[in-house]
């Protein structure tokens, strides 16, 4: 999808105060979700070097290899562009030539994104330029979902929730984890997702569940195992991350009172989450109801991560995080249960602060639900 350019030029200008209020002349982002962010331009980091830099008080400019240069006709908005051609040796002098009228002395960078390939052509370019991590003035924009990025985020959990429908009822006991990964990917195109998923689907049943990070594996699904599922859909380059546990044929008493407290901690997390609230307080909300219930030392991660282009990005749910919550931001809310060895739980929904509160963006049952024993 293009970004509207009245979307972009919003984005760039909020970028240009933000920079001049960081004290920064120039910020430089190779392809990065934070470069289609800012220009609605994709390029895939490759072999050949692409930087976008942006300034406080000037039009961005783009080095580019020259046969991308017609992904720039007929942009709505200014950008001035430098291309070069094959041979590497050239490149050097074309990205000074770009940058020599600069009086760049200060720029920000992603330091999770910048690669030295193309921090080395900003460097030789300007030598005398100091190079500082700009993440947070990143985020502290992309944190904040405008109305086409709430709208995309929505329809991905959509997309997940109606994959989700349509893969349990399919589940079998006896079928590998790997099988019901198959049918989750399945499903979630047909729903209608782009290809680019948030990561490879996690399914893991019985004691494999009591990895958060388990990956799908050739272990069949049993009567009586717990089976979790966490994935998510893409819409335009925006993710939606969903888990919910499910009972494969029946559960154990025990089970479900370890389920409940995470249904509990979930809902908790759910009231704490509202404009003015800090992260940390949704992160403590959640996890006092599982340390209440006897499982703190079960629950071994933070509560959520904020979600967008990225499946993980800013605001951290978790402890010592003051950050506020305001209206427009997304992130999960997803507290666990993991008993080593034998089985786990996690609830994980997608939410958006709004001004009056918070809008859930999944809304599939969270209750015990008992599936697979056809
Ligand atoms: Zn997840
Ligand atoms: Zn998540």
């Amino acid at each position: 999808m293009t970004i509207p350019a009245e979307f972009v030029q919003q984005r760039q200008q909020k970028l240009a105060s933000a920079l001049s209020a960081a004290g920064l002349d120039a910020l430089a982002l190779n392809p990065s979700e934070s470069l289609i962010y800012l220009t609605g331009l994709h390029f895939h980091l490759s072999e050949r070097p692409v930087v976008g830099i942006f300034f406080p008080e000037a039009d961005p400019w783009i080095v580019l290899p020259e046969l991308e240069s017609a992904k720039l006709a007929g942009l709505a908005y200014p950008l001035q562009a430098t291309t070069y051609g094959e041979d590497p040796a050239s490149w050097p002098q074309r990205y000074a030539d770009a940058l020599s009228g600069s009086a760049a002395l200060k720029i920000g960078l992603e330091d999770n994104a910048m690669r030295l390939l193309e921090y080395r052509l900003l460097k030789s370019a300007l030598p005398k330029a100091k190079f500082i991590d700009a993440t947070d003035v990143l985020a502290g924009l992309r944190m904040y979902k405008d109305s086409i990025e709430v709208a995309a985020m929505q329809k991905a959990a959509e997309i997940a929730e109606t994959a989700l429908s349509a893969a349990i009822a399919q589940i079998k006991i006896g079928m590998t984890e790997l099988e019901v990964a198959g049918i989750l990917i399945q499903e979630l195109f047909k729903a209608g997702s782009g290809g680019e998923l948030p990561f490879q689907p996690i399914v893991s049943t019985g004691p494999n569940g009591a990895n958060p990070h388990a990956v799908p594996s050739e272990r069949p699904l049993q009567h009586g195992d717990l089976l979790v599922i966490d994935f998510g859909a893409s819409v335009d380059g925006y993710f939606s991350d969903i888990t919910r546990t499910f009972a494969l044929g029946k559960y154990s008493p025990e089970q479900a009172h370890v389920y409940n407290a995470v249904l509990s901690a979930n809902q908790a997390g759910h009231a704490a989450a509202a404009p003015g609230a800090a992260c940390q307080d949704v992160d403590r909300a959640a996890r006092k109801v599982i340390e209440d219930a006897g499982y703190g030392e079960y629950f071994i991660h933070r509560t959520g991560h904020g979600l967008g282009m990225q499946a993980h990005e800013a605001p951290y749910i978790r402890s010592n995080n003051p950050q506020p919550l305001e209206p427009g931001m997304t992130f999960t809310i997803e507290p666990g249960i993991y008993l080593p060895e034998r089985f786990g739980v996690r609830i994980e929904d997608d939410v958006l602060v709004t001004p009056n509160g918070l809008r859930s963006l999944t809304t599939f049952p969270r209750e015990l639900q008992v599936i697979g024993d056809k």
